[in-house]
């Protein structure tokens, strides 16, 4: 069985889906690796540390793999190198992208997106949303820091006294818990938001305070696999109105909103943004799925009147070797579950319950059934 370490194609992709620690553990159930030449090096990796470890390096690593690790999905481009039905697991980003979806089903692989991995206890430990999500919120506070005039810690010192910067999360999922954390830990006073009833006392639990609207809408808005729901334009409006007062008086607004499949919310307005104060920072971590932040710009940070709009993306890969660390457990840890480990072989239990919701398209079909061609 060969596994493939591919090198990711698009340069703004810093992260690499195995490290040596995973390539010993890969090597252990039976796999021979082989890691394209430089494949880790922007997440701080040589090539020689995974030869270290027991892989090859190669360019012809894909060449007849089995299995194919990557970050993110592979282009049409890239797929011509694959042998037809290798495993490919790797963010597949798969809503509205049904051309590569079809791509990826012609060439005949079966395409894994590992983002689409159930929430439940056994998927813990390949839960790559979770994983890249609570880096990006710790990199969210460290980038609004970076981009703030001031410090967020009370500073009292014998040439007086500096406040402590007020810092305000909406959306309160694993990024924004993380976030949360962050910023206390840096010493700003923190407040956060959510439409799910259930983060208050996460939020609480923090050292943070919790602001919400919380009506008869708030109190289902749930769903039964522990996300948002899309919340009603009555609601928005009554959850603009309260944040809008608040934003006013903060110094650093960050927001992680989400809803699966779905556009991010707008959450701030560019009205709210104009009332906040020269020197102000929002970091909008959706920004690549639309934005909560009316005005953000992907991978730019765009300052109107004295206030920033940080709109970087892909930011866990910002903490790329960290990020990769985790990603490559995560992948590690579902091959595992693929492998006989007496004999050492491939052994796709198709009608697993991690199988069907991650499997995309297999023997030249979309085979998800939230993804079929219309
Ligand atoms: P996400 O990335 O989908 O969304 C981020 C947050 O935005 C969520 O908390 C969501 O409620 C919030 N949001 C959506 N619309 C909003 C709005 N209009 N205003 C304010 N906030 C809004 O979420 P996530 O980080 O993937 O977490 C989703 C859930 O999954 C959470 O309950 C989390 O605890 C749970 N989870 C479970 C497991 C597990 O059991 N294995 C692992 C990770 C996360």
């Amino acid at each position: 069985m060969k596994i493939a370490v591919a090198k990711e194609l698009d340069t703004s992709e810093p992260r690499v889906a195995a490290t040596p620690d995973t390539v010993k553990k890969l090597k252990a159930l039976g796999a021979d690796i082989v890691v394209e030449p430089g494949a880790g090096i922007r997440s701080g990796l040589l090539d020689a540390e995974f030869t270290a470890a027991g892989a090859t390096v190669s360019a012809d690593a894909l060449k007849d793999a089995d299995i194919v690790l990557k970050v993110k999905r592979p282009e049409a481009s890239e797929l011509a190198a694959y042998k037809r039905g290798a495993l490919v697991m790797a963010i597949m980003d798969p809503y509205g992208n049904d051309a590569a979806l079809k791509s990826m089903a012609d060439a005949g692989v079966v395409a894994f997106a590992m983002e689409l991995m159930p929430r439940i206890t056994r998927a813990q430990v390949m839960d790559v949303l979770s994983s890249q999500a609570n880096l990006a919120g710790y990199r969210a506070v460290v980038d609004a820091a970076a981009q703030f005039g001031r410090v967020f810690p009370m500073m009292m010192t014998a040439a007086g006294t500096v406040p402590a910067a007020k810092v305000f999360i909406m959306g309160v999922g694993v990024a924004g818990l993380q976030a949360i954390a962050t910023a206390r830990r840096l010493g700003a006073i923190v407040t956060a938001t959510d439409v799910r009833p259930a983060t208050k006392e996460q939020v609480e639990s923090l050292g943070a305070k919790f602001l919400a609207v919380e009506d008869e809408e708030f109190k289902n808005a749930q769903t039964a696999g522990g996300y948002a729901k899309e919340m009603s334009k009555e609601y928005q409006a009554k959850q603009a109105a309260l944040t809008a007062e608040h934003i006013k008086k903060q110094d650093i607004v960050i927001t992680t909103a989400l809803i699966p499949g779905r556009p991010a919310p707008r959450l701030v307005t560019a009205e709210m943004v104009r009332s906040m104060k020269p020197g102000s920072v929002l970091v909008d971590l959706a920004v690549e799925r639309g934005g909560n932040v009316e005005g953000a710009k992907p991978g730019e940070v765009v300052e109107t009147d004295g206030v920033k709009i940080v709109g970087f993306t892909n930011v866990a890969g910002r903490v790329a070797a960290s990020a990769s660390s985790l990603y490559a457990r995560n992948l590690f840890s579902f091959i595992e579950t693929l492998i006989d480990k007496n004999s050492k072989a491939l052994a796709v239990n198709w009608d697993d319950d991690l199988v069907k919701a991650t499997a995309l398209t297999r023997d030249g079909a979309v085979v998800h059934p939230n993804f079929q061609p219309k």
